[in-house]
């Protein structure tokens, strides 16, 4: 089995990425590692999939849009309105053929880094999080809290993310993946039954 070079993929991603968003990319490959410690999940994996988690995040819509026609990858209708939505799933496509990561947990984060989704990994929780609360972020409300929460339980969490996003989405007005209240329902519900 080949092994991902660490190296390389940040290499690649500098050169890829503006530089806002390799910012954002460290930010959240090395807020994915001090969560791994935390939860004993593998380093590496997690710094892997924090540095590939965006890497479809500067190619254009058009880009986007050729890849998924050209590889059939399934498009919907919300994402053919809105392309951007496309860069994880996009993400996920390249961080298998391009940057060969095998391993399914890893590119599963990288699938469901936005919207998450119901009954994910650690890996999968812990790449959601990175990417909302890495340090270079400042906008989003409940930030510092978030962060302590982080390191306190991963799936109050999600909660408070997802319950903030869908806020957000919502005074936005946008158009939104469906993806993003199910996990919300699912964990909301989870975290009762317990
Ligand atoms: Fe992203
Ligand atoms: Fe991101």
């Amino acid at each position: 089995m080949k092994t991902v070079d660490l190296k390389k993929i940040r290499k690649a991603m500098e050169k890829q990425q503006d530089a806002k968003r390799y910012e954002h990319t460290l930010g959240v490959a090395y807020t994915a590692t001090a969560l791994a410690m935390k939860y004993g999940v593998s380093l590496k994996d997690a710094q892997l999939a924090g540095l590939l988690h965006d890497c479809a995040k500067c190619l254009s819509d058009k880009k986007k849009l050729s890849i998924c026609e050209k590889h059939g990858l399934p498009v919907s209708e919300v994402e053919m309105r809105n392309p951007f939505l496309l860069h994880a799933k996009v993400g996920g496509f390249l961080a298998r053929k391009e940057y060969l990561v095998q391993d399914e947990d890893i590119i599963n984060a990288i699938l469901y880094h936005t919207t998450g989704r119901p009954d994910m990994s650690t890996i999968e929780k812990i790449i959601f999080i990175a990417d909302y609360i890495e340090p270079g972020r400042k906008e989003a409300p409940n930030l510092t809290q978030l962060r302590q929460m982080a390191f306190e339980d991963l799936d109050s969490t999600l909660i408070g993310i997802l319950k903030d996003t869908l806020a957000y989405l919502e005074k936005k007005g946008g158009e939104m993946d469906p993806m993003t209240r199910n996990t919300y329902e699912y964990y909301c519900k989870e975290s009762k039954e317990v």
